[in-house]
């Protein structure tokens, strides 16, 4: 095997030595002999960190009492590493042991005393989850006592004890003293919170923990429950995403913790490394989704908006590909990111359209705010620049949750606003409807009247018609009668009209009628007298209220105006006459309206022969003619 220069020590230097001994190298001998004498009468290696345990202790926190060497070949065993020059050791002066991605394992050493004065069950703890592989070697004298191969590339069944994170118990059976190797392979971050405390302390600290993760978690389940019956009745895409988003965070953060690979998939360990991608992947992506959804940027969002979210989804469709068929590194290293583009896009789009006056964007804003906060405050936290405390202990929790929980609260404000939207549109919806009725009532009612107008009038002369004048007659004659007043009645009828019509023409003819028509409409001028045209060249006039002489006078008056009234087409000029017939009685009886009628048209038969251009007016005992 090769082997790095560094792991060649001064025994390597001796054995491959073939010289004669010289004085000075029995010297060299000598010191050599000394120094083997110290380093064996000591029980660990020189400038190896020492901790000593003494029965009050509850835990030792190891992180800046250990040492690390960065093991450069990949494959050193723990003998090489053993034999390694103390300068290849460095410290840890940080409360933290975090070192970010590496390609090379890492390897931590300390040396631990008092394990004989220990009276509680003590736990050698590795607190961090996601380790790909992690070796622990207790090791006395030289010798290992105990090893341990473990990891998430090895079933969860390999720990020591099962639990989340990894714990090996520390006996006195192993003696009074302990050097402690820690050897860290992982595609991760080497992070590695060492500590070694009691069960008590453990037992302190998982009944916080376990509080914290009930919390969180509770509050997950119910914020996934709440929104899904939600969902389920709104049945809005940004239900779902946001469905989506709450599950894949609760679910990372289970995977996190270690959870998942405890309880969900002890034996699958591809599946953990692969899950912890794709929710790392598809949380980010969720959240974009739902931001955009939200906020309607689909139809707000500029054009460089919308390119740079396709592009986002499109990096993340292959994290979430690449999870199970690409370099874990590579495809972390990626999740991260676009995890990174995406808060940035989502925390400038939630300002933007905040500014821009979005009432969504400004909750969402809000909300991401605060769950970057709680994020830069785990980031401070586990680089070691603030003193961890509860809250930055558990700062993505309390930030996601936070950050959700307005979220809600921006959904039920949606909702609400969504709600007032509804029925502002649907009063208005009804206002325009009413409207719409009325004027469509008003547009029917005058169609009607219009309808009725037509029904009742003369299409040639625009008198009233025939049908009409019965009606009205028919009504007047009764409140004639019921208020013994007189009704009067003219019959028209003009006079040659045949011969008008064959000389001239029908066209002429119509013509005739119609300027008849306004002679007769310009005669009458009393709002309750009613002209009509009876049929063909003939027309009735009614007057309430008009005794025979009164009619006899109307009657007069539209013959003359009649003989006065000069019809021409341009071509030919007439002057046209008519006889008139008229009648006026207090009805005797209410069904005689009838005889009324005969009479009046009796005396039109009598103008007729008395020579035409005449008024016979009814007497009371029978016509009689008024002029000529
Ligand atoms: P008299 O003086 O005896 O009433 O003679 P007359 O020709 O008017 O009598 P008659 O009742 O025989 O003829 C009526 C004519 O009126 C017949 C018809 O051609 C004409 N006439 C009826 N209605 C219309 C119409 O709507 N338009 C036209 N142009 N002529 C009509
Ligand atoms: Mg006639
Ligand atoms: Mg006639």
């Amino acid at each position: 095997m090769h082997l790095p220069p560094f792991f060649r020590g001064p025994e390597d230097w001796l054995l491959s030595s073939r010289t004669r001994p010289t004085p000075a190298i029995v010297l060299l001998l000598t010191c050599l002999l000394l120094w083997c004498c110290r380093a064996l009468a000591a029980d660990h290696p020189a400038g190896m960190p020492t901790v000593t345990l003494t029965p009050q202790l509850e835990r030792v926190i190891l992180n800046s009492h250990t040492h690390h060497l960065i093991d450069e070949s990949g494959e050193a065993s723990l003998a090489q590493i053993q034999r390694a020059s103390a300068s290849r050791w460095l410290q840890n002066p940080k409360g933290t042991i975090n070192f970010g991605q590496s390609a090379f394992p890492y390897w931590f050493r300390t040396h631990v005393t008092g394990l004989d004065q220990l009276q509680h069950t003590t736990y050698l703890r590795v607190d961090y989850a996601h380790l790909d592989e992690l070796d622990i070697f207790l090791v006395r004298d030289g010798n290992i006592v105990e090893q341990h191969h473990t990891g998430d590339t090895t079933p969860f069944s390999s720990r020591p004890i099962p639990y989340r994170t990894y714990l090996v118990p520390l006996s006195a059976d192993r003696g009074a003293s302990l050097d402690i190797y820690v050897r860290i392979a992982t595609e991760g971050p080497i992070q590695a919170p060492l500590d070694i405390l009691t069960r008590a302390e453990l037992d302190r600290q998982d009944k916080l923990n376990y509080l914290w993760f009930g919390a969180y978690f509770g509050i997950m389940i119910i914020m996934l429950f709440y929104n899904g019956l939600i969902f389920v009745f709104v049945r809005d895409l940004s239900y779902f995403l946001y469905l989506l988003y709450i599950g894949a965070t609760a679910f990372l953060q289970f995977t996190l913790h270690g959870f998942s690979f405890q309880f969900l998939w002890p034996e699958s360990t591809s599946l953990n490394n692969s899950m912890i991608l794709v929710l790392t992947g598809l949380m980010p992506f969720t959240a974009i989704a739902f931001v955009w959804r939200f906020i309607g940027l689909t139809q707000l969002g500029t054009r460089l908006e919308k390119s740079a979210l396709q592009l986002l989804f499109a990096g993340f469709s292959v994290v979430l590909v690449g999870a199970f068929t690409m370099h874990y590194m590579t495809v972390l290293k990626l999740a991260h990111t676009l995890s990174f583009l995406a808060v940035s896009l989502g925390f400038y789009l939630g300002l933007k359209y905040w500014i821009k006056g979005v009432k969504a964007a400004r909750i969402f804003a809000l909300a991401w705010f605060v769950y970057l906060v709680f994020i830069l405050l785990y980031l401070l936290d586990i680089k070691g620049i603030i003193q961890p405390n509860v809250i930055s202990l558990h700062a993505l929790e309390i930030g996601s949750a936070l950050e959700l929980v307005l979220l809600s609260l921006a959904f039920a404000d949606r909702l609400n606003t969504e709600k007032e939207l509804r029925l502002q549109a649907q009063l208005k919806l009804n206002q325009d409807l009413d409207l719409l009725v009325r004027e469509r009532t008003e547009e029917l009612e005058q169609a009607n009247l219009k309808l009725k107008e037509v029904s009742i009038t003369d299409g040639l002369t625009d008198l009233y018609n025939r049908r009409h004048f019965d009606e009205v007659f028919g009504a007047e004659y009764q409140r004639a009668f019921r208020e013994k007043q007189p009704v009067g009645i003219l019959m028209i009828d003009m006079d040659h009209f045949k011969q008008i019509n064959d000389t001239y023409g029908h066209p002429f003819g119509d013509l005739c009628l119609q300027r008849a028509a306004e002679v007769i409409r310009d005669a009458i001028r009393r709002p309750p007298d009613l002209a009509a045209r009876y049929g063909g060249e003939e027309f009735v006039v009614l007057l309430p209220n008009t005794d025979t002489n009164g009619a006899a006078c109307v009657a007069e008056t539209i013959r003359r105006n009649l003989e006065a009234t000069v019809v021409s087409d341009g071509n030919h000029s007439i002057h046209l006459t008519a006889s008139v017939g008229a009648g006026a009685e207090i009805p005797p009886a209410r069904q005689d309206l009838e005889k009324l009628l005969k009479r009046v048209d009796h005396c039109l038969y009598q103008a007729k022969h008395g020579g035409r251009n005449q008024v016979v007016a009814a007497a009371p005992n029978g016509p009689a003619a008024l002029s000529a």
